[in-house]
This record gives structure tokens, C-alpha cells and sequence, in this order.
């Protein structure tokens, strides 16, 4: 019966101090995102305490009759929006999510050929230190060094030299869309598995704004919590051949009991994917990110050195590419953290800066669309940054923060919310 906050003040301040900071800054880390009150009513729920190892039907556990109901709407919801055969929605986050797809694909020691990290693949995808680069044999496609862009002659000629069991198409840091079709040529060319990873991007498609890979890929996996703007987790989505293959590697395979309090939340998240207000958040989102990057092409931001990645964007984030600025993505992202914008500093490809560095910036919009922002907003938002980029060290952080402060409080977030998160 005792509260948070009676418990433990020192856990609940921090709590609050995190909602305050949501609250008062601008949130522009392309794979956040704010959930709405129902996901964070159904993840803050009793359903955290029951076990429920299995899948609905056949559970290792008593009682799951409940939970059962919980996790066929999550599925149904997921197969319907995304119009796929199959669906499961129990990994717990994407990386998981990816892992149970790897093992369900292929055997440790086989070839993997995906978008190298460095050029905006995820850990994931075959990076050396992660589960995937140390069980596989990974090989990597790249960008172009003229337009940064994935060029598919490029990838097939990899993929004809390397002879890959899996192709993984998706990515962390791309602001561009993927030939689904063309990798699907490629794939069946070379006989290997195509898997796509579109974490990122999951919102758009549920929106339609985005080509969906789901009748392109053997199997699709995705994170739930950005675009999508669901609780942390993940989800997997696939042709009904693999469905047993999947569901196994998840469960036993990668993980014991399902978290069904996120699986609740998971199902409340899909059902607001399907609405119109979903996709024109979606709409206001791209648009965001469009106007974004054309102001960070103005010509004071351009004399600085600063450009944003492929002249645009057709998703939700603009990349800013800062090798020739005097401003490396480390000082950047302090930069704009002062006067209180939230973006992550991100390796451009062909960084010439150590990873810890960079010289880029990930800048992201469906967070503040989901605030309430639209073009005037993200217009002056955009302003803003281009402001604090191109002064740099000699920006006027007061005067730059007093126009964020504004912006945050034009658009309210989690009103009528107390405290931390109880709703
Ligand atoms: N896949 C892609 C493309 C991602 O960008 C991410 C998250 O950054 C993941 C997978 C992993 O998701 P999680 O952080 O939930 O493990």
C-alpha cells in the first residue's frame, strides 16, 4: 500500500526530475519517442507479475488465461497493421528481437551481409563487439562516397562475391528510403534469406508513408517504442513457414518469460497505429524532418561547414554531417543540449572522428510531433538549431534556450500528470 514516493523519495525525485526534464526540453533523439497514457497505464499494471513461458494455447504456466486474451490481441493487431502472416510479439527489446531472428535464419559460423555500422547499420547487424559479430561471419555494404546513399549495384556485387545465408536491410541512421524490391531481387539471386529491420521507420509504415517490407522479407523485425511509439520492445513479423522457427528462438531460445505487462502495452500502442490520428502525427513527423533539413541548408549554416546528409530527408531524422565544421558531433550535441534540445551525435560515413566523437548529428522529429508540433513549430525549431550551429562557440545560449522554452511550453506534455508516471 505504500507509495513511490513514501518508499523511496530519493528514487521518486529522480523520477520527477526526469519528467520535468521531458517536460522543459525538446526531444529530438530520432528513436524516442513519448508514449500516451493508456501504454503507460497498461505497462504500470498487475500483468508484471505473471508468468506466462509459452505462447497462448500452450503455456508452461497455470493461470494464464488472462494473459492469453492480452497476447492474440497484440498479435492480431500487429499481423493486421502490418499485413503479415505471422507475428510475435515477445521479445523483449530489439536487440533480443533481432538475436531470435538470426538464430531462427541461420547457424552460428554462416554469412551475414548487412549495412556496416559505421554507415548507419545497428550493432545488431554484425558489429564486432555484439552477440551478431562474434557469432556470424559478417560482411557490409556501404553508402556511396558521391551521394551517401545504398547503392544496390553495389550491394548485389557484394552479395554475388560474399554468397550470404542472410541480407539485412534497415538501419539506425539512414534518411532515406530502401529498395525492398530490389534487395528481395538480390537475395533471391544469391539463394539467401532477406530480413529486414525496420525498427526505425515502423511508424511511417503503419501510416503508409513509408514502403512497408513486409511483402519483400522473409521475416521483418522492429523495435516497438520508436516511430511506432509503443513501450521499449520488439516485435517480429514474417511469412507463416518461419513462424515456428521464430517463435522457438524466442522462446526458449533467447528468452524464459514473456513480459506481458509490455506485451499489454504493446497491444494498446498497435491499436492507436491503426487510427488516422496516428498517421497524420506520421504525416507531421516526415513533413517535420523535411523542413528540418531544408533550414539546415541555409547559407550562414552552410559558410559554418555544416550539411545535412544526402540534401534531405524522406523519413523522420536529418543526418547534419560536421567534418568540415569547427564543431565536432561531441560538441554539437553539448551545444544544443545547452540550450535545450536533445539530439545524439552520431558517426557520419567516412567519419574521420573516433566513434566516441563523430562528426555528425542524428536529429529526429517524432517525438515533438507527438507533442503536438507542426510545420510552424518545426520551423522555428529548425531555426533554432541552424542558429546554434552556425554562431558555435559564440552562440547566445540564453536568448537561443528562451525560444525553446517557449516552444516547450506552447506544447504541453503529459497534462494532469503528477508525478513520474502514475496515471
Ligand atoms: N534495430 C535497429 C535498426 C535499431 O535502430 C535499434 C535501436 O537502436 C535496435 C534494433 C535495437 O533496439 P533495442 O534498443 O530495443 O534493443
Amino acid at each position: 500500500t505504500q507509495s513511490l514516493a513514501e518508499l523511496d523519495p530519493d528514487l521518486a525525485a529522480a523520477m520527477n526530475g526526469e519528467l520535468n526534464r521531458q517536460r522543459d526540453t525538446l526531444e529530438m533523439i530520432a528513436s524516442e519517442n513519448f508514449v500516451p497514457r493508456s501504454v503507460l497505464q497498461a505497462q504500470g499494471s498487475v500483468l508484471t507479475n505473471k508468468y506466462a513461458e509459452g505462447y497462448p494455447g500452450r503455456r508452461y504456466y497455470g493461470g494464464c488465461e488472462y494473459v492469453d486474451v492480452v497476447e492474440d490481441i497484440a498479435r492480431d493487431r500487429a499481423k493486421e497493421l502490418f499485413g503479415a502472416e505471422f507475428a510475435n510479439v515477445q521479445p523483449h527489446s530489439g536487440a533480443q528481437a533481432n538475436a531470435a531472428v538470426l538464430m531462427a535464419l541461420m547457424e552460428p559460423g554462416e554469412k551475414l551481409l548487412g549495412l556496416d555500422l559505421a554507415h548507419g547499420g545497428h550493432l545488431t547487424h554484425g558489429m564486432r563487439l555484439n552477440f551478431s559479430g562474434k557469432l556470424y561471419d559478417n560482411h557490409f555494404y556501404g553508402v556511396s562516397k558521391e551521394d551517401f546513399r545504398v547503392d544496390m549495384d553495389e550491394v548485389r556485387k557484394i552479395a554475388l562475391d560474399t554468397q550470404p545465408k542472410v541480407i539485412v536491410a534497415g538501419w539506425s541512421a539512414y534518411p532515406r528510403t530502401l529498395d525492398f524490391a530490389a534487395f528481395r531481387e538480390i537475395a533471391d539471386e544469391v539463394g539467401a534469406k532477406l530480413w529486414v529491420d525496420m525498427a526505425h521507420f515502423a511508424g511511417l509504415v503503419a501510416a503508409g508513408l513509408h514502403p512497408n517490407p513486409v511483402p519483400y522479407a522473409d521475416v521483418v523485425s522492429t523495435t516497438v517504442h520508436k516511430t511506432l511509439g509503443g513501450p521499449r520492445s520488439g516485435l517480429i513479423l514474417a511469412k507463416q513457414e518461419y513462424a515456428k522457427k521464430l517463435n522457438s528462438a524466442v522462446f526458449p531460445g533467447q528468452q524464459g518469460g514473456p513480459l506481458m505487462h509490455v506485451i499489454a502495452a504493446k497491444a494498446a500502442a498497435l491499436k492507436i497505429a491503426a487510427s488516422e490520428e496516428f498517421a497524420e502525427r506520421q504525416r507531421r513527423t516526415v513533413s517535420g524532418a523535411q523542413i528540418l533539413a531544408e533550414r539546415l541548408m541555409r547559407d550562414d549554416v552552410a559558410q559554418a561547414g555544416i550539411t545535412v546528409l544526402t540534401g534531405g530527408t524522406d523519413v523522420h531524422l536529418a543526418l547534419v554531417d560536421l567534418r568540415d565544421s569547427e564543431l565536432d558531433g561531441q560538441q554539437g550535441e553539448d551545444l544544443l543540449h545547452e540550450v535545450g534540445i536533445t539530439v545524439n551525435r552520431n558517426a557520419v560515413p567516412f567519419d574521420p572522428r573516433p566513434p566516441m566523437v563523430t562528426s555528425g548529428l542524428r536529429i529526429g522529429t517524432p517525438a515533438l510531433a507527438t507533442r503536438g508540433f507542426g510545420d510552424a513549430e518545426f520551423t522555428e525549431v529548425a531555426d533554432i538549431i541552424g542558429t546554434a550551429l552556425a554562431a558555435g562557440k559564440d552562440a547566445d545560449i540564453p536568448a537561443l534556450r528562451a525560444r525553446v522554452s517557449a516552444l516547450a511550453l506552447a506544447t504541453p506534455l503529459y497534462e494532469g500528470l503528477e508525478n513520474w508516471g502514475m496515471m
